[in-house]
């Protein structure tokens, strides 16, 4: 299987599974302090300068939508005035911040990385990125 939904989810590494994206689980003063390298098969998690902007294009649709639907939903269908829907808005997207900002760098990360089980200790060349999710 290419793709793995529930390591993307558990912040995994890409390639081997098993090593952690982030240094600690819940870090709120640093949200993204990443391994500079996985632990395990020692896969490069910056490859580029600017890698993980298309995240933020990740991250951006899908908090988009996420606070667009339900404020839409709340103010059309369930009569909610629209500042209601606002504070439910807020409240919802201050609930999700941590979680989709790890979130969307992590699935970039799965979409451009593919799973390896013969990754343990080779060697960190640019050529693991030469297979990805699209290919
Ligand atoms: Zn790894």
């Amino acid at each position: 299987m290419k793709f793995s939904f529930r390591s993307m989810w558990d912040y995994k590494c890409p390639r081997c599974r098993k090593g952690d994206l982030y240094k600690a689980p819940f870090e709120l003063s640093n949200p993204l302090n990443m391994n500079e390298k996985c632990p395990e098969c020692g896969l490069d998690f910056m490859p580029e300068p600017g890698f993980y902007f298309g995240a933020l294009i990740i991250s951006y649709a899908i908090s988009s939508w996420m606070l667009l639907l339900p404020t839409l939903l709340l103010v059309l269908k369930y009569d909610w005035s629209v500042n209601q829907a606002m504070i439910f808005s807020i409240l919802l997207a201050g609930l999700t911040y941590f979680r989709l900002l790890r979130g969307s760098r992590s699935l970039y990360l799965h979409l451009m990385v593919r799973y390896d089980k013969s990754s343990r200790d080779s060697v960190n060349s640019a050529s693991k990125y030469d297979q990805t999710f699209f290919k």
